[in-house]
């Protein structure tokens, strides 16, 4: 398939489902929509929904003050002190929240049933590559995500980096972005793969072969702009292409040692119980994926305080891909046998972050993970805490963003709905703000 015709074929599919998401608030919001002051307002503004999650928990009655891009005052309207330039922004039968945050994304991809990994890795120019991650990251901030974790740029080398500064410069819009980098992954192990032994084929991440090779590669990451490392404890070079660990737990500590001593931290990939072993006793922040964790292995990251990051989104996702019909078609093994890891991290009181994978499927559509978290039995304000001040926390930003107390900063969204009863609501966006900058208002 020709890449031009399916850019512009996903174009006109996510303007259709963008619209139609959102014919069912426009009534509700119209009146309200006029009095919504433009990106470069300077004005303070008064946000009046129907109720407030703060990222912890639901408030109802209170109204929420933005000054200087922060949030000033939250509490009852008659508590708060609001300035004579004020414009009241009033939302009826709306939810206001903490900007959402994605822990897991790959803005430099898209979704695979487009164009194959292997051919974006092999195929697509890294202009292009950039090129479309500039539109991915506004969509991504359209869909009030405000912050992105995004972990490995899969062959596009720092462009993730070159992402974090336009966004910062004010170029192009998008979500904060904290970036991995290239992903540190085992010599030999990762891919493309599956071509002659004789050709050579660029590997889509930065390759080490012992401690040595790993620590060098921590040091240059840092050195050209990582946020966090990024390091695959385990992937497919097992037999017949099964997950199998990769690193030792001494490399696996190497890395944690170097990382750590410049103040970031390690994410592990890692799908299998002992590559999951191995990363949680090496010190590693989150885990990514845990597909095949055990109790065992939960209660070992419990006690040791990781994090597991699902991306159950992921998954899901790919099973589509393969001819998975949900609701329709028999459930896959595998996909049965992630919520069943889901549910085993769950019971062993593992912290949960939300982060999805996206790129997987398509970017601005990162609302999936949460609905999956719920269907695989979180609540919805589970989920939503999961998605902001647990991630915020993960981030080491709690006190700047994924809560909506004075002080932090005003990335906030306003979705039609209740979230804490329908999760799906937050796909229903009518407000997003920027630092106090109002950068999305739904159509009318
Ligand atoms: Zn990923």
């Amino acid at each position: 398939m020709s890449t031009p015709s399916v850019s512009l074929s996903v174009t006109a599919l996510l303007v259709a489902s963008v619209s139609l998401g959102l014919t069912s608030a426009k009534a509700v919001g119209a009146q309200a929509t006029s009095s919504v002051p433009n990106a470069a307002s300077p004005v303070p503004i008064l946000l009046v929904p129907d109720r407030v999650f703060d990222g912890t928990a639901q408030r109802e009655g209170v109204v929420v003050l933005v000054d200087s891009g922060r949030v000033t005052a939250i509490g009852p309207r008659a508590s708060v002190t609001v300035p004579g330039n004020t414009r009241v922004v009033a939302l009826p039968g709306t939810t206001l929240m903490p900007g959402l945050i994605d822990l897991h994304s790959h803005v430099l991809l898209h979704p695979y049933n487009e164009v194959a990994w292997d051919d974006q890795v092999l195929r697509e120019a890294w202009g292009e590559r950039v090129a479309r991650a500039t539109v991915h990251l506004s969509r991504t901030l359209d869909a009030g995500f405000t912050t992105l974790r995004d972990l490995g740029t899969e062959g596009a080398g720092s462009g993730d980096v070159g992402l974090r500064s336009a966004l910062e410069k004010g170029v192009i819009r998008g979500p904060r972005l904290i970036v991995a980098e290239q992903a540190i992954v085992m010599r030999g192990s990762y891919a493309p793969r599956g071509f002659a032994p004789e050709v050579r084929v660029p590997v889509a991440a930065e390759e080490a072969g012992n401690t040595s090779e790993l620590v060098a590669a921590v040091r240059g990451q840092i050195a050209r702009g990582a946020d966090v490392i990024k390091v695959y404890a385990d992937y497919r070079w097992g037999p017949n292409g099964s997950a199998a660990p990769a690193f030792t737990i001494e490399e696996l500590q190497a890395a944690v040692a170097i990382t750590n001593s410049s103040g970031r931290p390690v994410i592990a990939h890692a799908s299998t119980a002992e590559g999951m072993r191995r990363a949680t006793l090496a010190g590693v922040q989150t885990i990514e994926h845990g597909d095949g964790g055990t109790a065992e292995v939960f209660a070992l990251m419990k006690e040791r305080g990781v994090v597991l990051v699902p991306t159950v989104a992921a998954g899901h996702a790919i099973a589509q891909y393969g001819g998975w019909q949900p609701g329709v078609t028999a459930e896959p093994a595998r996909v049965r046998a992630k919520r069943a890891s889901l549910r085993a991290a769950l019971d062993a009181g593992v912290t949960i972050a939300n982060g999805s994978d996206v790129g997987v499927f398509a970017h601005g559509d990162n609302a999936r993970e949460l609905e999956i978290l719920v269907e695989y039995g979180m609540t919805p304000l589970q989920a939503l805490t999961a998605a902001t001040s647990i991630a915020a926390r993960v981030l080491g930003l709690e006190r700047t963003i994924g809560t909506v107390t004075p002080g932090a900063a005003a990335d906030l969204v306003l979705v039609q709905g209740n979230p804490s009863t329908d999760i799906s609501a937050i796909r229903n966006v009518q407000l997003v703000l920027q630092r106090g900058a109002v950068v999305y208002t739904a159509p009318r």
